[in-house]
């Protein structure tokens, strides 16, 4: 399968201004340097948040979740010297993924922040408006064909949206997600925020290699996403689904539950797993629960 990829980013390390926090940071990064790819999806409530650690110690953060636990969360799998965070994608404008990268914005310096160029209204998004002008970081719009490089042979390539949505006003924001797929040498993790049936079916209508290891089940695990036809186009071995416990929406559906055990994918859930690590060093991979 080719897609048209075109490069729209390139991520570049920090550089340390100050001797003393090279010498550290250099001591430190040879220590963690281990090849491994570290995928966090992380315990923060009703909401999404995956934390993406590679090799050399870039991180990249989809989503933030509801609230600013994700701070704590993602400061603890940081070096207590790293105030820079690489990459913030926003896969949509709902709270229960805006407002944790809001608290990000405030506390961290992010050097690239993806997003659609929808046009949504409501106070959390004038927010978050407000805060990426003041960050002032690399500002990449996420469409299909677009990806990022970021080295050691692990690129974030965007599935959805098909194209721009600039002038477009959103109807569903859920469907507006933005879909990616991490991939490290031979390991693929597909993200697909909280897109539903309509946009898996545009997905696989389209010639996508929608193939991935392990899956970020949309929409919480609810029954408008993750359909049987789109389990079997990813083919995940593991699934993970981000979800608050005893939430008022009924995440997961038990019928998400059936597919993915009647596909025979082994999954796990932050409300009774707490935070999920996927481990990988580009060919395997390993899965380990705080819970
Ligand atoms: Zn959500």
């Amino acid at each position: 399968m080719v897609v048209d990829y075109k490069k729209v980013g390139f991520i570049h390390l920090t550089i340390f201004a100050c001797l003393l926090v090279f010498a550290i940071a250099t001591t430190s990064l040879a220590r963690v340097n281990d090849g491994f790819l570290k995928i966090y999806f992380l315990d923060v409530g009703q909401g999404d948040a995956g934390f993406i650690v590679t090799p050399a110690g870039r991180q990249i953060l989809i989503d933030g979740g509801p609230s600013d636990a994700v701070l704590s969360k993602i400061s603890s799998r940081m070096p207590f010297y790293d105030k820079d965070i690489d990459v913030l994608i926003a896969s949509h404008k709902h709270s229960d993924h805006i407002a944790g990268l809001m608290s990000v914005l405030d506390r961290y310096d992010v050097n690239n922040i993806v997003d659609t160029k929808i046009g949504y209204s409501s106070s959390e998004v004038s927010k978050w408006n407000q805060l990426k002008l003041a960050e002032g970081a690399n500002e990449i719009e996420a469409k299909a064909g677009g990806y990022m490089d970021l080295g050691e042979g692990i690129t974030i390539t965007f599935l959805h949206p098909e194209d721009t949505l600039e002038g477009k006003t959103s109807k569903n924001p859920n469907d507006d997600s933005i879909v990616t797929m991490l991939q490290y040498e031979n390991f693929r993790v597909l993200f697909v925020g909280d897109a539903g049936a309509k946009v898996e079916n545009a997905m696989m209508s389209s010639d996508i290699d929608l193939s991935a290891d392990v899956l970020k089940v949309g929409h919480h695990g609810s029954a408008t996403s993750t359909s049987t036809k789109f389990l079997s186009a990813v083919s995940p071995e593991v699934a993970t689904i981000e979800v608050g416990a005893k939430n008022t929406f009924g995440h997961p559906s038990p019928i998400v539950i059936s597919r993915l055990e009647n596909n025979g994918i082994k999954y796990y859930r932050t409300d009774a797993d707490g935070d999920i690590e996927v481990v990988s060093d580009g060919n395997f991979f390993k899965v380990n629960k705080s819970k």
